[in-house]
């Protein structure tokens, strides 16, 4: 097939059939354009490879050579040892990879393999690879371009589908490819920031003459991608500007006064900034869209709460949407104690009400009785009608998809909206992915906290960590263990995490302990849930499952497993399980992997979550923040936020200029663009609908 097109399905392509266009869709790559811009992740420079005869113990290292033999080694441990010894110009080298004995059907005699990792002393030299990738077969000479000073690319591959058979493809369509990309930053605004074509720029990516040109051809594929979402983020928030402010509030201090007078403690000032912040747009007649941004136990309900009772002092209804019902439960028991001395009380909807209460708490909600009401999902069903719905404000807000939220809102007419998140981001980061909304930040402990002792204890040290255990739960506290189960190896995981349970119960008989995790249906997981909440469990032994927000304050132990699996962020929010409640705390992460020990201990340095967002940023790039809001549409592939913070901002201006010219581009110039954003965002189309 001679004739291609962006949207042409890979499996046209000429070496994919059904088969791999199959294994292509699990990497997300269904069409051309997927393809195109399916980039390498790294790169490997021939002269980063040493020849084996230099390789130092202690020493990490790269090195390429044919696989001479291999063989698995039974050991006393009952662990099987995969091993292949490499031969280059230079000489052989042994290769060990301990427990991987299914290598043994993947690494064969012959093939040219690239692998790197330490070299330790073993009976000889060693490699123990971290990471290896077969160049080239066993009868396939073509790996020689690896010695030839080349820059080989190395692309995101699946099982089945190699990153060499990913290579080969791109390198057999590329220029057809590169014929048919369209270039959607509008001209006009290419040749004002002197960007390079980005058909030169895709190519330097697959096929690199050296790696210094890499960067360059990074930055202009990460300023279209952010001009894309600059575009359309500005649009969104030009169409939520757009819908006319529905409730009309004023500053009354009657039920806000109260609740700051009855409070059992002192606001911190981020608290109460936030809270002006918020009562300045609800009394504005511009319509509040505004995110909340805090640290776990930073004190987003109270905030949430004033702004609530803004509204109904005003005389109208408040609604707060939380995603589970634990955490639904969890906020109604909080605003119930806190209402109390003002003599309200929050109604409370969930989804496993039954049908009779539900339609009760309905029925007082439909006719303006109830003004404050917390709740989950039920909240949104159709059967939910408010009386006079003035504020909207939504818990974890991530964890709800777009037409969710916009549900929940369209249950009032025009109604003011405030989103919480406890996922700290940078702010250049909440500049590209918030751009629609305002941002207001808790970046302060309320006080009386103690701060939690993070420390990092060696496999070795693991006994000493379940005496604690024991000698916590002994005091009367509660402790957590987390165990990560990584998708890729789940029965594995789960066996161990299954097997620790029951270390762990027989080391704190008779403290009772309880297990949850990702197999458990939705109820039996709040249940074991609720028995820890509730003092029935001393021990709770957790996959990542456990709630964002869950507020324990007897729990003062957080133990993780497996810490290297994490990413920086992620173990903040675990950390944050702990240190809710008067009682020192702890956090003490078993690390298993010794290449981990730097990060972790910056991590265990720092109890500030903005802090530890930026780290996780710098050791990880976008990943895994942007995946937070995939369900809104939106990735970052080629962006690096560390290093392009003045691409964010130009792209935002650029996006700004565009719309002011062309709202829904609509324009010949900005077809491209359109089209390209339309292909690639959900809401594109409904953003961008013309007439
Ligand atoms: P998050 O920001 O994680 O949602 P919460 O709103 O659940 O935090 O607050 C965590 C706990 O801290 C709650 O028990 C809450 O009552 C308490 N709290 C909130 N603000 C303060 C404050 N200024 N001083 C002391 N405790 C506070
Ligand atoms: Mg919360």
């Amino acid at each position: 097939m001679s004739h291609i097109k962006l949207d042409t399905p890979v499996q046209f392509l000429k070496g994919v059939g059904p088969r791999r266009a199959e294994l292509f869709q699990r990497l997300g790559i269904h069409t051309v354009e997927d393809l195109v811009y399916h980039l390498p992740h790294r790169y490997l420079d021939a002269t980063e490879v040493t020849p084996v005869a230099q390789a130092r113990v202690g020493d990490e290292i790269s090195a390429v050579g044919r696989v001479v033999s291999t063989g698995v080694i039974p050991t006393r441990k009952r662990l099987r040892i995969f091993r292949a010894v490499l031969k280059d110009d230079s000489g052989v080298i042994e290769c060990a990879w301990p427990g991987q004995a299914f290598l043994e059907r993947v690494i064969r005699k012959g093939q040219l393999l690239l692998v790197s990792g330490p070299v330790r002393f073993y009976h000889g030299r060693q490699i123990v690879p971290r990471e290896h990738i077969v160049l080239a077969g066993e009868d396939d000479q073509a790996g020689e371009e690896i010695t030839s000073g080349m820059v080989l690319p190395v692309y995101p591959a699946t099982e089945g589908l190699t990153h060499r058979q990913i290579r080969r493809l791109i390198s057999d369509h590329l220029d057809q490819m590169l014929d048919v990309v369209h270039d959607y930053v509008p001209a006009e605004l290419a040749r004002q920031c002197k960007l390079m074509p980005l058909a030169q720029a895709l190519r330097i990516l697959h096929r690199p003459g050296a790696l210094g040109e890499v960067e360059r051809a990074r930055r202009r594929l990460a300023f279209g991608e952010l001009l894309e979402l600059q575009v359309v983020v500005a649009r969104a928030r030009q169409l939520a500007r757009s819908v006319p402010k529905g409730p009309y509030f004023d500053i009354r201090r009657d039920l806000t006064t109260q609740l700051k007078e009855s409070l059992p403690f002192q606001l911190t000032g981020a608290q109460r900034r936030a809270i002006r912040e918020i009562a300045a747009d609800m009394v504005s007649d511009v319509r509040m869209q505004r995110l909340l941004m805090g640290d776990v136990g930073a004190g987003k309900t109270v905030v949430a709460l004033f702004a609530m009772l803004l509204a109904v002092e005003n005389g109208y209804q408040a609604v707060f949407m939380a995603p589970t019902e634990l955490l639904a439960e969890q906020h109604a028991r909080t605003m119930t104690s806190l209402l109390a001395p003002l003599g309200l009380v929050p109604e409370v909807l969930l989804g496993k009400q039954a049908q009779s209460e539900k339609s009760a708490v309905r029925q007082r909600v439909a006719e303006g009785i109830s003004s404050i009401v917390v709740g989950t999902h039920a909240l949104i069903q159709e059967s939910t009608e408010f009386n006079k719905l003035g504020l909207v404000v939504i818990d974890e807000q991530h964890r709800f998809g777009v037409e969710q939220r916009e549900a929940l809102i369209e249950k009032g007419s025009g109604p003011d909206v405030l989103l919480l998140s406890a996922t700290p981001i940078p702010r250049t980061l909440a500049l590209t992915m918030y751009g629609e909304l305002e941002i207001s930040i808790l970046d302060e402990k309320p006080s009386g906290r103690k701060p939690i002792k993070t420390s990092i204890r060696s496999e070795k040290q693991r006994d000493s960590v379940l005496e604690f255990v024991k000698q916590k739960c002994g005091q009367g506290e509660q402790v957590y263990i987390v165990y990560p189960v990584i998708e890729e190896s789940e029965k594995l995981d789960l066996k161990a995490v299954a097997t620790l349970t029951e270390e762990v119960a027989g080391r704190v008989e008779p403290h009772a302990v309880g297990l949850v995790h990702g197999q458990l249906k939705s109820d039996e997981r709040d249940e074991v849930m609720r028995q820890f909440r509730d003092g029935r469990i001393d021990v709770l032994v957790a996959t990542t499952v456990i709630e964002v927000g869950i507020d324990v304050p007897n729990a003062t132990l957080m133990v993780i497993e497996h810490p290297e699996r994490f990413g920086l962020a992620q173990l903040h929010q675990l950390r944050g399980r702990v240190g809710r409640g008067g009682a020192e705390s702890h956090c003490v992460l078993i690390n298993y992997h010794r290449g981990s020990f730097e990060r972790l201990k910056k991590f265990a340095r720092t109890d500030d979550g903005f802090r530890i967002a930026e780290l996780d940023l710098e050791e990880r790039g976008m990943g895994e923040l942007i995946g937070a809001r995939q369900s809104g549409g939106i990735r970052l592939k080629f962006t690096d936020l560390s290093k392009d913070e003045d691409l964010v901002i130009r792209a935002r201006a650029a996006a700004k200029e565009i719309l002011e010219k062309d709202e829904d581009l609509s324009r010949p110039a900005h077809r491209d663009l359109r089209a390209r954003i339309e292909r690639g965002y959900e809401r594109g189309i409904e953003l961008f609908r013309v007439g």
